[in-house]
């Protein structure tokens, strides 16, 4: 059953005559919210290891890329592969090291491009101008790290970044040509579903590609933890079928042009204290898309 809304796969068949396969890496960047530039206690919901797959060890670029290719190309030899600079900030680092390390991704057999994750106040002009050149001869796309239009939120979460630095990041990764992503939480601390939704038709407003959506999730070990278990944390804790709901109205207002890559992301279960749902991502998607269906109009487009 197709989705009625744009995914991340329409998104990359418009682009790839192939399957693609995103392979994460961890090159051993750190965080300017966690190394002093900014702060030093980071966002108060992150622990980076709840979100970096075991197989991204800090290995070289090129090894880590050959062991998870290893991993798919069994199972399908034909796949083509992105490699997701996904861990901590995949610009924060002087700008020929960067280079070298996109280089030596792009180097690997398979390899048809790259998704760089990385926060919106971390994308120098410069760094830009050179992603735009490498733009000319391979797949380039910037995913920054939003989670919310709403200023006093990114206050409480200890973002370090405002909404309007997320809105020049994606105007002048867009009008360099590079293809653009934004990720968002729903349910941040002190959040309402009004509010969550002022964010989506604010993503309307500009020049984004594919956004991601996740559940907030409290993870042990966290700032959030800390608070959630003191009756502190300041969150709505969705129910399934609450999700699904608020989802819905998501995909009904999100502009039909941007394509949704997740509603929801899974962190592993010995570490999360909450939403504990017991539902794998698909399954999640699959009773979305099956509502969303009974109420589309078959255009392609719900609402
Ligand atoms: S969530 Fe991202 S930006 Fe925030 S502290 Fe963690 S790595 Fe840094």
């Amino acid at each position: 059953m197709r989705p009625p809304y744009r995914t991340f796969s329409d998104f990359l068949a418009e682009r790839f005559p192939c399957k693609m396969q995103k392979l994460t890496v961890d090159a051993g960047f750190s965080c300017p919210n966690r190394d002093g530039t900014l702060s030093t206690g980071g966002c108060i919901y992150c622990n980076n290891s709840s979100f970096t797959p075991v197989r991204a060890d800090g290995s070289s670029v090129a090894v880590q890329i050959a062991r998870s290719k290893d991993f798919f190309a069994r199972k399908y030899p034909d796949m083509r592969y992105l490699t997701y600079f996904q861990a901590y900030t995949g610009t924060h680092a002087p700008a020929d090291t960067l280079m070298r390390l996109y280089s030596e991704a792009l180097d690997q057999p398979g390899v048809d491009g790259l998704i760089i994750g990385t926060r919106p106040d971390c994308m120098p002009q410069p760094l830009l101008e050179r992603l735009a050149r490498l733009r000319e001869s391979c797949f380039v796309m910037v995913e920054y790290g939003a989670e919310t239009s709403h200023n006093t939120t990114l206050d409480i979460i200890n973002r370090c970044h405002t909404w309007e630095q997320t809105c020049d990041a994606v105007r002048r990764t867009a009008d360099a040509g590079i293809e653009t992503g934004l990720h968002f939480i729903n349910g941040l601390p002190g959040e309402s579903t009004a509010m969550m939704m002022q964010t989506v038709k604010a993503i309307n407003t500009l020049p984004v590609d594919v956004v991601k959506f996740h559940q907030m999730q409290v993870v042990k070990g966290t700032e959030l933890a800390r608070r959630y278990l003191r009756g502190e944390a300041g969150i709505i804790e969705f129910s399934v079928e609450n999700y699904l709901d608020l989802c819905v109205q998501i995909v009904k207002t999100l502009r039909s042009d941007i394509a949704i890559e997740r509603f929801v992301s899974q962190s592993p279960a010995d570490m999360l204290l909450c939403p504990r749902w017991g539902l794998k991502n698909h399954e999640f998607t699959d009773r979305l898309n099956s509502r969303l269906s009974s109420t589309s109009c078959g255009c392609g487009h719900s609402g």
